[in-house]
Order: structure tokens, then C-alpha cells, then sequence
């Protein structure tokens, strides 16, 4: 089993400012540093190396996404405000979604690093890979970015594969804990790509991410949001996977499976409150490991989105890419039997609530015949 790895160290030269966590800084705001900063990013880079990882991975090599592939999702007029104010000092986005100088190449190169994994795999270069990029994606809208994310890198990569690469069909499963908002409205009419999001109930963007919303027109049914209660752990995710989203991914047949894989539903995290762990990941990891080797020859694409304890994040980065390249180093993550043993990691009634309604819209889909391009 190969498994590539996407990364480049200009990814953590993205300046996010110096807010405090995500406000900006101001009279009655001492600065302190962003929470989207390089440093959980870097540290999974390095203890993937420190772990001896590395040497079993295939090192990809991303190149920047090209203007015309930006937008295929993305208005001209944002495109261009992002690249003028790149050009200078930076700016904002849109909503909480500061950058500085440069930002434009380096989110440029996300989505590459994320279109090269799709294509490594595509390939057969790789049979699945994982994409550490950053800026993150899965927020951004085609005329507006939004939650520290500029462009829809894992949105883009699933565009590639369905109008570069021939692909009828592709599935994006986002068990980053916010929303992935950007990728539904991507894809909220088109019956192509299957849009599964995982997420902590109402936390960010406000107002988005209900389980009511399904998609429109001919994307009907090819919307899935599964709203948890804050405090869920691993037990109510790994029941989401079994229940949910394997069910969904079975009734819909992808073509390729991409995740968009943020990893700040863990316990440690600033930005939610849910209680996932490192184990809890490896065993989402494993299962889509299962459906992809199932339904599409295995093709995997894991793309980077959030995650804000960059003490704890590498252990989870870590077990993820150890199961997708069926290697156990000799790393243990420290903090596991403590997290392990909260209260509540179980199931809990409220949560199997909310699953139950999410399990009726996985019955509902129907695999989708015609080609569309
Ligand atoms: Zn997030």
C-alpha cells in the first residue's frame, strides 16, 4: 500500500495576523497570535518525521493551481480582490478570513496540493494520499471567503476529478467540526458529487449546516448534514460513520471518496466543543479505508482543513495517516486514555437523536446513473 503525502513549507508561510484567537486585534484587544496559525500544521509535518512516517510515504509534490481552475468555483471579482490585496499587505477575505502578503500563491498552491493528490491517486501513483495544505477550504464560497478559508480546495479537487478527470460520480464526507458550508453551496443542485458534513451543531458559520437542508433541484438528496450535539465524542461519531455515512456512500457508489479532514472536533480544541480523539479518528480513517476499497478501488483523498490545539492535533494527524498507510509507528498519543475516559464518549440518547433523522436522508439516496459534465 502506498500513501502519499502532500506538503510544501510555503503552506505555513500564510499569515493569518496577530488577533487574539480569532479577534481581531484593536484598543481593547492585546494582541496575541491567530488560532489558524502554522504550528499545529507544522508539528503533524514533523512528528510524521520524528515517527520515522515519513520514510513509508510517497512525498508529493504540489504545483499551484492555475487562475482558470480557481474559477471553475470562484467569481472573477473575488479572485481578483484576493489577488490585488495579496499583492499589497493582505487583508480579510470575508468573514473572520485574515491574510497577508502573498496568501494568493500559497492558497493557490492548497488547492494544487490537493488537485496533485486527487491525480496521484487517479493515477495509480498513490492508492490514496494525504493533502496537509493550508489555508484550509471547506468555508469558502464562490464570491466570498469565510472561516480563515480563501479558496474551496477540496470543493476544486472534486471539480478536477468530475470535469478534468472523467469522473461521474464523487463523494466529500467533511468531519471537520464546523460546517463545511462552502462545499454544500458548491454542489447544493448537482447530484455529482455527494456532500456529506459532519459537525458540531450550529457552532460556525451561524445558521448553517441543518439537517434540513438537502439540496435543490436535481441535488436533492445529495446534501447530507449530520448536526451533533456539542459533547459528542468518539462513540457518537464512529455511530455516525456506521449508520450514516457508510450507508449513504454505499447507496451513491463514488467514483473517489475526498475528505475533508479537519481535526478540531477533538477534545483539546478552542474552536468547538466535542470530545474526539486520536483513536476516534484512526477508526473513522478505517472505515472509510473500508467503503473506498469497496465501492472505488480504494481511491482515498484526505484534504487538511482545521484544527486548533496544536499540541494535540499531531497525535491525531498522525494515527490518520498511520491507518491510510497501514503502518503502526511506535508513537503513542499522551493524551488518549485521559481523553478516552471522559464522560459521555459513549453514545448518548440526544446524539442517537439526531443520527436517527440523518439516517433516513443516507436510505434516501439513490445512486446517480447519468454522466454530467
Ligand atoms: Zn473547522
Amino acid at each position: 500500500m502506498a500513501t502519499g503525502l502532500v506538503w510544501h513549507e510555503l503552506y505555513m508561510w500564510h499569515d493569518t495576523g496577530n488577533g487574539a484567537g480569532v479577534i481581531p486585534a484593536g484598543l481593547t484587544v492585546q494582541p496575541l497570535g491567530h488560532l489558524e496559525n502554522a504550528e499545529g500544521k507544522r508539528r503533524i509535518r514533523n512528528l510524521v518525521e520524528v515517527s520515522g512516517l515519513i520514510d513509508r510515504l510517497v512525498q508529493l509534490k504540489p504545483r499551484p493551481a492555475t487562475e482558470d481552475e480557481i474559477l471553475r468555483l470562484h467569481t472573477k471579482d473575488y479572485v481578483e480582490r484576493i489577488k490585488d490585496a495579496s499583492s499589497k499587505l493582505g487583508g480579510d477575505a470575508g468573514d473572520l478570513t485574515p491574510f497577508g502578503p502573498s496568501s494568493y500563491e500559497i492558497a493557490l498552491l492548497a488547492v494544487g496540493g490537493c488537485i496533485t493528490a486527487v491525480d496521484a491517486v487517479l493515477d495509480g501513483k498513490v492508492d490514496n494520499a494525504y493533502a496537509l495544505v493550508r489555508p484550509p477550504g471547506h468555508h469558502a464560497e464562490r464570491d466570498t471567503g469565510r472561516g480563515f478559508c480563501i479558496f474551496g480546495n477540496v470543493a476544486l479537487a472534486a471539480i478536477h476529478a468530475r470535469q478534468v478527470r472523467g469522473l461521474s460520480r464523487v463523494a466529500i464526507v467533511d468531519w471537520d467540526v464546523h460546517h463545511g458550508n462552502g462545499t454544500e453551496h458548491a454542489f447544493y443542485d448537482d447530484p455529482t458529487v455527494l456532500t456529506i458534513s459532519i459537525h458540531q451543531d450550529n457552532n460556525y458559520p451561524p445558521n448553517s449546516g441543518a439537517i434540513t437542508d438537502t439540496g435543490r433541484g436535481e441535488g436533492e438528496g445529495y446534501n447530507i448534514n449530520v448536526p451533533l450535539p456539542p459533547g459528542s465524542g468518539v462513540g457518537a461519531y464512529v455511530a455516525t460513520f456506521e449508520r450514516v455515512v457508510v450507508p449513504a456512500l454505499r447507496a451513491y457508489s463514488p467514483e473517489l471518496i475526498l475528505i475533508a479532514c479537519g481535526l478540531d472536533a477533538s477534545a483539546m480544541d478552542p474552536l468547538a466543543s466535542m470530545m474526539m480523539t486520536s483513536d476516534g479518528y484512526r477508526k473513522l480513517t478505517r472505515a472509510m479505508l473500508a467503503a473506498a476499497k469497496d465501492l472505488c478501488g480504494g481511491r482515498l483523498v484526505v484534504c487538511h482543513e482545521g484544527g486548533y490545539s496544536p499540541a494535540y492535533v499531531p497525535y491525531c494527524g498522525l494515527a490518520i495517516i498511520e491507518e491510510l498507510a497501514g503502518v503502526r509507528t511506535e508513537v503513542s498519543d499522551p493524551l488518549l486514555d485521559l481523553l478516552a475516559s471522559f464522560g459521555g464518549q459513549e453514545l448518548q440518547p440526544h446524539q442517537e437523536a439526531v443520527i436517527r433523522e440523518a439516517m433516513k436522508l443516507a436510505a434516501a439516496v439513490r445512486p446517480q446513473p447519468a454522466s454530467r459534465t
